[in-house]
């Protein structure tokens, strides 16, 4: 069977060579006659694979030694509660920009256990922009600003982060964790569920500055404590053995196929590149957000018609794209062009796209 070029959001695309790898070790891991789905995570063999993984994400990210690399479960949504439970811990206060359903929903959690206000949105909008903050928005005693870096159902991204002076930056990292180099100093906290560029679903990452561990709420439960993990090398309990196995696998492939993050970052830039300038001289599809704000990794866009859009995500999946039905908030496509998705699968949409449009003027 021909594999099928995979535009969801989420889980999505891992690079072929990388499902090659995990197949051939299935039954075998390097000699040791087990899967490492059936592995002891206490066992050496596992620690390596874990102590592997977070030596590759520190040396292709480039995260500072004062920085803790976690590997959590529970998603990105668990983490909604955690940053608050753990951060909001001094003067109870910390502060939102809404910019999509998922920073929305942190924000909403974080108002259960404390201050958290939205200072900025562009829900006015439909979230089809990043809005403007500078530092004297922000409370100076917020103890930490919360952004979502790429928002993955709007498809924008913060091209400049925002100025929040002393005041801890936690972003979600959820969509375009090593999708291009970033520099990790500038954060208190960051997070990303792997399913959407790392692994499969299952590992939660959270890459947190070493003196914002320790100080969380007293009604925190003990899984969900950063230092509960900090302290046990991510080993406390039973770690998502499995994906985290994967997200190595993927790690390895940036560093030894991609060749870092820099490469990365070029090979996004081409494939969104090719849809967004196809998207600019379309009369069909237009892209729903402002040029200046969008996405290398989630391209949404529409015809205008229900009905059009409709028939496009029908056929393009008879033709081998899947997964292209934009999110039930913004309506028409949604193209997720992640690290795994080759150049060939952009190709073959725009040509897909280019047809349509001419058998449908
Ligand atoms: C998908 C996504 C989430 C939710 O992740 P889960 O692992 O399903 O909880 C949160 N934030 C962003 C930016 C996402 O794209």
């Amino acid at each position: 069977m021909a594999r099928v070029y995979n535009f969801s959001a989420g889980p999505s695309m891992l690079p072929e060579s990388v499902l090659k790898k995990a197949a051939a070790e299935m039954l075998d891991y390097e000699g040791s006659g087990q899967s490492v789905m059936e592995m002891s995570h206490r066992s050496k063999t596992y620690d390596k694979i874990i102590k592997d993984a977070e030596a590759l994400l520190r040396e292709i990210m480039n995260i500072p030694d004062n920085y803790k690399v976690l590997f959590l479960q529970g998603g990105g949504s668990t983490q909604f509660a955690m940053v608050a439970l753990n951060l909001m811990n001094k003067n109870h206060k910390a502060d939102y920009i809404v910019t999509g359903q998922w920073a929305k929903k942190a924000l909403q959690e974080a108002q259960r256990y404390g201050d958290a206000v939205a200072v900025a949105s562009s829900a006015d909008k439909t979230f089809t922009y990043i809005p403007k903050t500078d530092k004297s928005m922000f409370r100076e005693d917020a103890d930490y600003v919360y952004i979502c870096l790429n928002n993955t159902i709007y498809g924008t991204v913060y091209h400049e982060l925002p100025d929040t002076g002393d005041i801890p930056l936690v972003a979600d990292i959820s969509s375009c964790i090593v999708s291009e180099p970033l520099d990790v100093s500038k954060f208190g906290l960051l997070f990303a569920g792997a399913q959407k560029n790392m692994s499969g679903a299952g590992v939660t990452i959270v890459i947190i500055r070493e003196d914002l561990i320790g100080n969380a709420m007293d009604i925190t439960p003990t899984m969900l404590n950063y230092k509960t993990h900090a302290d046990a090398n991510s080993l406390y309990n039973t770690p998502p053995c499995y994906a985290i196995y994967v997200a190595k696998l993927v790690l390895e492939w940036i560093k030894n196929e991609v060749g870092g993050l820099e490469n990365m970052k070029a090979r996004n830039e081409k494939k969104a590149k090719l849809l967004y300038d196809f998207l600019d001289s379309s009369e069909m599809f237009k892209g729903t957000v402002v040029p200046e704000d969008r996405s290398l990794m989630n391209v949404p866009f529409v015809t205008g018609d229900k009905d059009l859009d409709a028939k496009f995500v029908k056929e393009s999946t008879e033709a081998g794209l899947v997964n292209l039905k934009g999110h039930r908030t913004v309506g028409g496509m949604r193209a997720s062009i992640y690290n795994a998705m080759p150049y060939e699968g952009v190709v073959a949409l725009v040509d897909f796209m280019k047809k349509f449009e001419a058998e449908n003027k």
